[in-house]
């Protein structure tokens, strides 16, 4: 499970400049859909081997009456409870204000490990400036700028420190057939997940089986189905107890985020009785940032009728348009129907995302692509593409190397998309594609 960070510190300090920051979005596929992750408040961080959830929240007044502040202050609370550490910012131009103190108090009485970040402290060589800081009681000030990329690497580390983290393994670089399909049922409170997942575990031929050297039953069940070893994973929403599932009442984005993370594969599960919910489009996004693999599983199809399913299926192509790649299933949960291909499904969009692309193939299907349509001249420019190799898996990434790359429109970039996807078979995963030019 990644480590949460929240940020919390009064308006203006440079709180979202320092999210920004730490966010730096790994890849474009998140500004692509920009309209859709503008108002959210996760993200995803990085700090060498180490992956890390970030959480921005609104401007902190404890002592907040009534309104939107009480709402900001609760959220701020909120994000703090679901958080291993805290960055508490101020602002070091500024100097220590007394709302500074009535936030320190609150985090202390929240009791969360805190680390201080004195902000906008470029150019600022008097230390001085900062050592009133001390007075909030966390230890060390930290100078940063936010705006500047200064201090903010060793920041990080210093926040990560005590949670002591574990080298990242690189299990899924793994070659093993026999290693489960880790899977996720994601989804709204009420979509059915609970339902649809005792349904599956109360089917015979799914065979429970012993997970070596796991403690970690609490957690996940490990089961087989038609030879092929799953083990599921608790989900946002979804506790196990006993053998059952059950719904828990909270919606957690964290922990949303984090049950994707740790899955290979997440069955998205969409309630048809209330459509395409917003919520369910942000569910959607942080599967698709995570690279994950998806299915996409409508549920309760026996309680729509024909002009609902005709809605709810435009919808899915308007507002899921950025899934095209995975695999949609009409289900009804209650009623066992449509439950058999959804296995399928899970185990191709595995399968799909943990292909091997060797370097020959992929550059004999580059230049095929190449003949069958050039990339468009840009300028003086015409991108020229000369051989591509795989980069990673799950997401499965595509390099491809030559000159001029930068001028390859989106169109093309999709073109060629198209093309490996077909030649490998490649459903329900995303698939990067990266440039490098040589010069
Ligand atoms: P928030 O309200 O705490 O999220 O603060 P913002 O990130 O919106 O920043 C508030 C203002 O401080 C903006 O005008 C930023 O450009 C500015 N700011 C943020 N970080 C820095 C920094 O490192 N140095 C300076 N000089 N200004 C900064
Ligand atoms: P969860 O919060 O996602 O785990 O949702 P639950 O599994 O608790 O289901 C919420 C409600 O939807 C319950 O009343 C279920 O009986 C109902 N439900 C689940 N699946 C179906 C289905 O396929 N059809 C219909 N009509 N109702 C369903």
């Amino acid at each position: 499970m990644k480590p949460v960070i929240a940020l919390v510190g009064r308006p203006n300090v440079g709180k979202s400049t320092l999210f920004n920051r730490l966010t730096q979005t790994r890849d474009a596929i998140v500004a692509d859909f920009a309209g859709l992750t503008r108002d959210r408040h996760y993200g995803n961080g990085r700090q060498g081997p180490h992956e890390f959830i970030v959480i921005d929240t609104g401007g902190f007044e404890p002592d907040a009456g009534s309104g939107i502040f009480k709402e900001m202050a609760k959220q701020t609370r909120q994000a703090v409870a679901e958080a291993d550490v805290v960055i508490f910012v101020v602002d070091a131009r500024e100097g220590l204000s007394a709302q500074d103190h009535d936030i320190a108090n609150e985090l202390r009485r929240l009791g969360k490990p805190c680390v201080l970040a004195a902000n906008k402290a470029e150019g600022m060589k008097d230390t001085a400036r900062l050592a009133e800081f001390y007075e909030l009681g966390f230890g060390e000030v930290h100078g940063v700028s936010a705006a500047h990329g200064q201090g903010i690497r060793s920041l990080v580390e210093l926040a990560l420190e005590p949670l002591a983290l574990p080298e990242p393994d690189d299990e899924d670089q793994e070659d093993d057939v026999n290693k489960p399909i880790k899977l996720a049922v994601a989804g709204r409170p009420n979509a059915g997940k609970s339902t649809l997942i005792n349904t599956w575990l109360g089917e015979e031929r799914l065979v429970a089986f012993d997970l070596p050297g796991t403690t970690r039953d609490a957690i996940s069940v490990p089961f087989e189905r038609n030879g092929q070893r799953f083990e599921l994973i608790d989900t946002a929403g979804l506790r196990r107890k006993g053998k059952v599932f059950e719904a828990i009442e909270k919606f957690s984005v964290v922990k949303t985020l984090q049950a994707i993370e740790s899955a290979n594969v997440v069955l998205l599960l969409i309630d048809a009785t209330l459509g395409v919910t917003d919520q369910d489009a942000h569910i959607a996004g942080y599967i698709l940032e995570s690279g994950r693999a998806v299915v996409i599983a409508i549920n309760k199809w026996d309680a729509v009728d024909s002009y609902q399913r005709e809605q709810i299926q435009r919808q899915i192509e308007t507002r899921l348009a950025f899934l095209k790649f995975a695999s949609l299933h009409f289900i009804s949960a209650t009623r066992r129907q449509g439950l058999g291909p959804l296995w399928q499904a899970i185990a191709q969009a595995h399968k799909s995302a943990t292909r091997k692309m060797s370097t020959p193939v992929l550059t004999r299907l580059l230049l095929e692509a190449v003949q069958f349509q050039t990339p468009k001249k840009s300028g003086m420019f015409r991108p020229k593409l000369r051989y591509a190799h795989q980069g990673g898996m799950n997401p499965p990434v595509i390099v491809i190397h030559g000159n001029s790359l930068e001028h390859v429109t989106e169109a093309y970039r999709r073109f060629l998309e198209g093309r490996f996807r077909k030649e490998f078979d490649l459903v329900g995963t995303p698939l990067r594609i990266e440039f490098k030019t040589s010069h």
